[in-house]
């Protein structure tokens, strides 16, 4: 691989998603198994939506809507937006992959915060840009350190509202400061991929303050509280502008006809949304709870994932709780060695996940002493 390869690219390391059921169920024979690993709505879809994908089937010869009207119609009413506003995407990480391209060209500089979100770094790197990492503080974005981090060359800021895997938020207040005092010439990327989780009352609405600063891209994701993760379809708002620069930059069919007409079931679905919210803040409180009761530490998270310290490198106890058929989310690499993201499941998901955690965590782990 020595010639002709991006350096950047070469230098990479690949997303590493969550572990797949089905892989556990090859690799340890386990059949009983259950995944919190990659914050999916654990209800799976809503019930409207299974009928929208059926209907596509008769069409799968055609091409889809490639400028995806109705969906976007159905949004931009949804969000009190104009259509042109709307880019879709093959899951938000397609729209930000295409943020990354349009505002980031060799040497200039992307901003975001440690523990970010990973996709932020991909798309910087593979675009020739350079990626400034902001120190976190309690774990979230530091917004004021942002500012210091602001160099001629910055065109760009991701910004995880919450963060994941952190689960951690920036308010009101600090945004709209920090809106205030960056140059209007920077992008900010504001990812919502959890925004309908949320119900802290100082949690700001993205697309709201997108009137008073036209530099926000707001993105948005139809793969956690919707449930449809395995169609892809996400989006942003964002400018009349730059979702035009979007439009020319977006491969010609990046959305299938089987994803707009889920993510529009879905959207017409709030009953389904209010439900999923509900189940979340319940199990959320179980998670936080069983965890307080075993004696470990939680990130505050308005998310549907909690991040969970424990005692010692978190690899083994995620091994542990592997061999037993529960899958989390180790979060090293996320620069967070000692912690496990663990995704709010259904109750019973829930009440396994603590019991199996509980008797993992008194047996001695593998390089480690007893907890
Ligand atoms: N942003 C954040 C913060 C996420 O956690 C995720 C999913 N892991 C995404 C974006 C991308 O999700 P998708 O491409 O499925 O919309």
């Amino acid at each position: 691989m020595d010639g002709n390869v991006h350096p950047g690219i070469a230098g990479l390391t690949a997303y590493k998603p969550g572990k797949p059921v089905d892989e556990l169920t090859r690799e340890l024979g386990i059949t009983d198994v259950i995944k919190l690993a990659s914050n999916e709505n654990p209800r799976g879809p809503g019930p409207l939506v299974s009928r929208a994908l059926e209907e596509q089937v008769r069409s799968v010869s055609r091409y889809p809507d490639g400028n995806g009207f109705k969906l976007k119609q159905a949004l931009a009413r949804h969000l009190a937006v104009a259509e042109g506003q709307i880019t879709l995407g093959n899951g938000s990480n397609d729209v930000l992959d295409l943020a990354a391209r349009i505002a980031l060209t060799p040497g200039s500089q992307a901003v975001v915060a440690e523990h970010a979100f990973v996709v932020y770094r991909l798309a910087t790197i593979s675009c020739g840009g350079e990626l400034i990492e902001v120190p976190a503080r309690d774990y979230g974005a530091d917004l004021t350190g942002f500012l210091a981090a602001i160099t001629e060359n910055t065109t760009i800021v991701f910004l995880a509202n919450p963060n994941n895997p952190t689960g951690t938020w920036v308010t009101q207040s600090e945004l709209e400061e920090f809106l205030d005092a960056l140059p209007s010439r920077i992008w900010v990327v504001l990812d919502e991929a959890y925004a309908e989780y949320v119900e802290a009352k100082d949690y700001p609405d993205g697309i709201a303050l997108l009137q008073r600063y036209p530099n926000l891209i707001v993105t948005r994701t139809f793969s956690k509280i919707h449930g449809l993760a395995a169609v892809r379809m996400g989006y942003s708002v964002s400018t009349l502008e730059f979702a035009d620069l979007m439009n020319r930059a977006r491969q010609p069919f990046n959305v299938s006809s089987f994803a707009l007409a889920a993510a529009e079931a879905a959207l017409a679905d709030q009953e389904f949304v209010a439900t999923s919210r509900t189940l979340n803040r319940e199990g959320m409180q179980t998670l936080i709870d069983g965890l307080a009761a075993l004696g470990l530490g939680s990130i505050p998270s308005v998310g549907n994932f909690v991040c969970v310290e424990v005692p010692g490198p978190g690899i083994p106890v995620y091994e542990a709780l592997l061999a037993e058929g529960v899958i989390v989310r180790p979060i090293a690499e996320y620069g967070l060695p000692n912690h496990l993201r663990v995704t709010v499941g259904l109750p019973a998901e829930n009440d396994r996940f603590l019991d199996t955690l509980a008797r993992v965590l008194q047996v001695p782990l593998q390089g480690q002493p007893r907890a």
